[in-house]
């Protein structure tokens, strides 16, 4: 059994219905919780998954909008009394910045704290990131406005496999990391530096050979405007969804 819910759908500017983009990877051994908004732990509940069990914690980038959760998820979880490690993984940027964020807290001075790994993964094409039994997480830079990785997720009892492009512009990147899988998750930010419009979004579906796109990552509440499955659809002929909060893709 393995389902991957959408947590936040949202860009940067959120709205009560929609929180920032995060998403957790729910599997029998291993639950990987991909960024960490606000105060993960409620939307965590409102999904069914107690924020304790999270085994894992990829961070795509050291923006706000996707890790400024980080701090306030571990001390909740040490608060706890949570004995088990954590593994945490992003670049090097990445990663080097939380702890430094992390020691602005002092948390060296809160006793007792459980065990924190940090994974420092390389800057290239399909890197490993994790593997278990279940499925195989491979990771590869995107091209956003700070180092960012785009992430696969390869099942290993159907053999499906979805990919995320994270924040980027539409990029040869996340096509390669994308060949053929089953599901795309795409930004859709609208075109900008560093981000990517629904119609791009398509087009690197396209490229992909995806079987479905999911949009993400755009912009909700008072700023939603335009078409954005119609427009993803000019360039793109597979099926093609708004990924909403609490949405589940089920790959058991
Ligand atoms: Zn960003």
């Amino acid at each position: 059994m393995a389902k991957l819910i959408i947590l936040g759908s949202s860009n940067a500017v959120s709205s009560s219905d929609s929180e920032n983009t995060h998403m957790i990877l729910v599997g029998e051994e291993r639950i990987v919780l991909v960024d960490c908004v606000n105060n993960p732990v409620h939307r965590l509940a409102q999904a069914g998954v107690d924020f304790m069990d999270v085994t894992d914690l990829i961070l795509t980038h050291f923006h706000p909008d996707h890790v400024s959760g980080v701090p306030l998820l571990l001390m909740d979880m040490w608060l706890r009394g949570r004995k088990s490690l954590i593994n945490i993984y992003g670049l090097h940027y990445t990663v080097d910045r939380m702890e430094q964020l992390m020691g602005m807290y002092s948390w060296e001075n809160w006793p007792d704290f459980f065990p924190v790994a940090f994974h420092r993964l390389p800057a290239i094409e399909k890197s490993l990131l994790l593997d278990c039994e279940e499925f195989k997480i491979v990771s590869s830079p995107v091209r956003h406005l700070i180092p960012t990785i785009g992430l696969r997720f390869d099942f290993r009892m159907n053999n499906k496999a979805l990919a995320y492009s994270c924040d980027t512009e539409p990029c040869v990147e996340v096509a390669r990391l994308a060949d053929g899988v089953n599901v795309l998750i795409h930004e859709a930010s609208g075109a900008a530096l560093g981000h990517s419009s629904a119609g791009q979004a398509g087009q690197i579906a396209a490229q992909a050979e995806a079987g479905k796109l999911l949009l993400i990552h755009y912009p909700t509440g008072e700023y939603t405007n335009g078409n954005l499955i119609a427009e993803a659809r000019q360039n793109y002929q597979g099926e093609v969804s708004l990924a909403t909060d609490f949405m589940t893709i089920d790959f058991s």
